[in-house]
């Protein structure tokens, strides 16, 4: 059996995996984007992007963020894509709202195959179960794969200080001990280690009650941050969310949406209304629809730099504002390649006085959940990736895992065998030498 790691020893975000067994079935998990520059990467034998012969046997996406699953439309129609049938329709709409329309996953081209969460599938005969796991995403999955007598856990994005955490323990002791473990690193670099509770964050949105005019600038995908904001104001603030948002949220059972929630709006600005028939269409079996933000009253909206113009000529009604952010600050850092969201906050806070209150809590594993997740599936080697890779990431990393963690770059192959192969060893993994494809 042997693990390549295609893409994402030292970058977040656009992670790519490949799997291959004894006989030679290969799989890859997850095919994503940068995040930042959202080039697509293109794999010989998987894409539609050359006429060679397919590869691969499958594809598994663990969950529909565009880093995770951003370049799937690529795939050739002969391989089956394994994912959850809510984070493909996320995916399809949100790719609808960005105009990315060559990224939908359509059935006429391309093998869509639905996985339930808890059930084991086969990809010939690599076995493969997936199991929900709490991310900033929803339906986020953790996949133990099973192949030659070795188990290996791969485990996406995770944390365990949102809405799903208290799954975290038990779902890991249902996995038991594994001899490969693929996790996501994305925070040993960073400075702030520490995350509040998802939970934990209605109380700081509850400090700003006072205001009259509450905007929230929030991902549509944050399903959990969403719920928490809803319920924090609905007592207090008319609950608005936006276009894309909303066609977000009402495809999910239960989720704050203006089809379903007779509190709840969603705002359509000029600019909107304005464009192609399709979002035209989506307005109109839209409910609660308003075409103008209630300034005369106390309410909380979802906004977006493409609201900038309405925002504009209506600033001598913004009054009593605040806006939160609560997503990640990466976006809004200098270093961030498309400056819109930082103009526009700052336009925001800079020249209309709003108040500014960035309430966040990360999507991703804290140290201690990494070191909970080592703990309790006790793998032989462990390869981290959607990581950095800075001085001080690598530094925790071979403190958490020791002589167990592989630092591998891009490219480079671990061979592993099953521990009932060989007489006297309990394990023998082979790292062949770093060659970069
Ligand atoms: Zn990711
Ligand atoms: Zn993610």
């Amino acid at each position: 059996m042997k693990i390549k790691i295609i893409k994402g020893t030292n970058q977040i975000g656009g992670c790519i995996t490949e799997i291959t067994s004894e006989k030679g079935t290969k799989i890859m998990i997850d095919y994503g984007d940068n995040l930042d520059d959202k080039k697509q990467w293109i794999i010989p034998g998987l894409t539609i992007k050359d006429d060679l012969e397919s590869k691969y046997d499958g594809v598994v996406i663990t969950h529909s963020h565009k880093d995770h699953i951003g370049c799937a439309a690529l795939i050739k129609k002969e391989i089956p894509i394994y994912l959850d049938r809510d984070g493909k329709e996320i995916h399809n709409n949100l790719c609808y709202f960005t105009k990315e329309y060559e990224k939908i996953l359509r059935a006429k081209d391309h093998t869509l195959r639905y996985f339930e969460f808890g059930k084991k599938f086969f990809i010939q005969e690599i076995a493969i179960t997936p199991w929900i796991v709490d991310h900033s995403n929803y339906n986020s999955a953790m996949l133990c794969i099973e192949v030659d007598g070795v188990k290996i856990l791969h485990t996406g994005d995770y944390r365990n200080h949102g809405k799903k955490g208290y799954l975290f323990t038990k779902t890991l002791e249902q996995i038991g001990k594994v001899d490969v473990l693929i996790t996501e690193g994305t925070t040993l670099g960073s400075k702030d280690r520490i995350f509040k509770n998802e939970m934990d964050l209605s109380k700081d949105f509850h400090q700003l009650l006072n205001y009259d005019q509450i905007y929230v600038m929030c991902s549509s995908t944050n399903i959990d941050r969403i719920v928490n904001l809803y319920n924090s104001f609905k007592k207090t603030h008319m609950f608005i969310t936006d276009l894309c948002m909303n066609k977000i949220t009402s495809l999910l059972k239960n989720i704050p949406n203006s089809n379903t929630f007779p509190d709840v709006f969603t705002f359509v600005s000029p600019n909107q209304r304005k464009i192609e028939e399709p979002y035209v269409r989506i307005m109109n079996h839209t409910k609660n629809v308003i075409k103008e933000l209630p300034f005369e009253r106390r309410f909380i909206a979802s906004i977006k730099p493409s609201m900038w113009d309405y925002i504009k000529e209506n600033k001598d009604k913004i009054k009593n504002a605040c806006l939160i952010y609560s997503m990640w600050d990466g976006y809004i850092r200098k270093d961030w390649k498309d400056p819109k969201q930082r103009e526009f906050v700052k336009y925001l806070v800079d020249e209309l006085h709003m108040g500014f209150a960035k309430i966040h809590t990360s999507g991703h594993a804290s140290k201690k959940a990494i070191q909970l997740l080592d703990e309790k599936v006790n793998p032989e080697k462990v390869i981290v990736i959607h990581s950095e890779k800075t001085e001080d990431a690598l530094k925790i990393e071979k403190e958490i895992f020791k002589e167990r963690l592989w630092d591998c770059q891009d490219g480079e192959t671990l061979e592993f065998e099953s521990s009932k192969k060989q007489s006297h060893r309990k394990t023998q993994s082979v790292c062949t030498s770093g060659k970069k494809e």
